[in-house]
């Protein structure tokens, strides 16, 4: 509960807004209660921006005034007009800490990556695979309010082929080569309470991948767990295939252009897209846009050693080159994530940091700004990174009366 407030404190403060002033007339009759005042409330879904006050009470939005109510007793906070959006949320990340190359990594821990990435309005991510005890325990702790944070959700594992991708990282995971030994992993996670579950798949790949039957396995048992599952691919074969087997959503895009009304086909089955444009196609601005690692923000969310390692003279030896080709990969991906925006897929915002060409927190906004080059409107993209990923996590984030206070 009061996790919640503290975090809209600091999301707040974050955007330079005054600290918390105690109502003048009246005592606080309850530390939980926060008015917040001269708000202009963006409402993502209903697509309008309303005048108001908002009071935030116990972690949720407890009511919306057109006026601020006369003898409120509690905090207030006067935030001159400016815009409160549903907090950002993160739908693929690995929140060990950032790398980049050329540079020692910055190995934060999920922990301190939950605290940071509050001050870019992240107030929830979800890491698709990392320790998979820590990230059990750390996910408890916070849910029992010993740190603040954005809120963690996660996978907890990867389920993959033995020596299939995820393994190479040296961290242990769920392996499996057949379809009972998938119901079997299935089970076991489960009750370790995945938020999703996660699944590499991918026969087109050098890496040993599980094949069709042990895929369909996981997402028939995942679905009678009542988890959805995120599949790993990167093939438009592999995601003709998810779709068949019913997977609930598929991360990356491929870069090989989309065969014609393969689009309408996942709108159609309602498949979610978290398509990670950033881990695709940001290390080329990482190397050749000095604009894109200049910002305050991004200063403020990992290690000067990173954000040099983006245009050190060891990475311009290495791909100081490679530009024009990048450039005409990346503008295929923005292609093909175009179709899907088109055909009406819910594409959702997730950056795979953690990996190069993303830093935690920083990369959600490059994402946005992805999303609307590839014809999203803002109102959507922003629907995108807040009540979208809301719903799909099964939480409310629609700044209505009732939903979480996470803004
Ligand atoms: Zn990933």
């Amino acid at each position: 509960m009061k996790t919640k407030i503290t975090k809209l404190s600091a999301a707040l403060t974050m955007l330079s807004v005054a600290q918390f002033s105690p109502a003048s007339e009246t005592p606080a009759a309850s530390p939980d209660a926060l008015l917040l005042t001269q708000v202009q409330i963006v409402d993502v879904d209903q697509q309008t921006i309303r005048r108001g006050a908002v009071l935030v009470k116990e972690g949720k939005i407890a009511a919306e005034y057109s006026a601020p109510p006369a003898n409120f007793k509690g905090q207030t906070l006067d935030l001159n007009n400016r815009w409160l959006i549903p907090g950002l949320i993160d739908m693929h990340v690995h929140a060990f800490g950032n790398r980049a190359p050329h540079a020692k990594s910055d190995f934060a821990g999920t922990e301190k990556i939950a605290q940071r990435v509050l001050y870019a309005g992240v107030t929830g991510f979800v890491d698709l695979f990392g320790h998979e005890q820590g990230l059990i325990n750390a996910r408890q702790q916070q849910r029992a309010g010993a740190f603040l944070g954005a809120d963690i959700y996660s996978s907890l594992s990867c389920l993959t082929a033995p020596k299939g991708h995820c393994t190479e990282y040296g961290l242990k995971t769920r392996t499996m080569s057949t379809p009972e030994e998938a119901i079997t992993q299935v089970q076991s996670l489960a009750k370790a309470k995945p938020d999703v579950i996660k699944v590499v798949y991918q026969p087109s790949d050098d890496q040993p991948s599980i094949d069709k039957a042990t895929f369909a396995a996981i997402v028939q048992q995942s679905k009678q767990l009542g988890i959805k599952t995120i599949v790993h691919l990167k093939t438009w074969q592999e995601v003709r295939d998810a779709l068949e087997v019913g997977a609930t959503a598929f991360t990356h895009i491929p870069g090989t252009p989309i065969p014609t009304g393969l689009a309408d086909k996942i709108a159609n089955a309602k498949m979610v897209v978290i398509p990670t444009m950033t881990v695709h196609t940001d290390l080329t601005d990482f190397l050749f846009d000095k604009t894109v690692i200049a910002p305050e923000l991004l200063q403020a969310m990992t290690t000067p050693a990173i954000i040099a390692g983006y245009q050190s003279e060891e990475t311009m030896k290495k791909w100081g080159d490679r530009e024009a080709k990048w450039r005409k990969q990346d503008a295929q991906r923005t292609a093909n994530l175009a179709a899907l925006v088109k055909a009406g897929v819910t594409v959702l915002v997730g950056t795979d940091a953690g990996n190069y060409g993303t830093i935690q927190g920083y990369s959600v906004h490059r994402e946005i700004l992805k999303f609307t080059q590839a014809g999203m409107t803002n109102w959507q993209a922003l629907a995108a990174a807040t009540t979208r990923s809301g719903s799909f996590l099964g939480i409310d984030n629609t700044l209505q009366t009732g939903a979480q206070a996470a803004l």
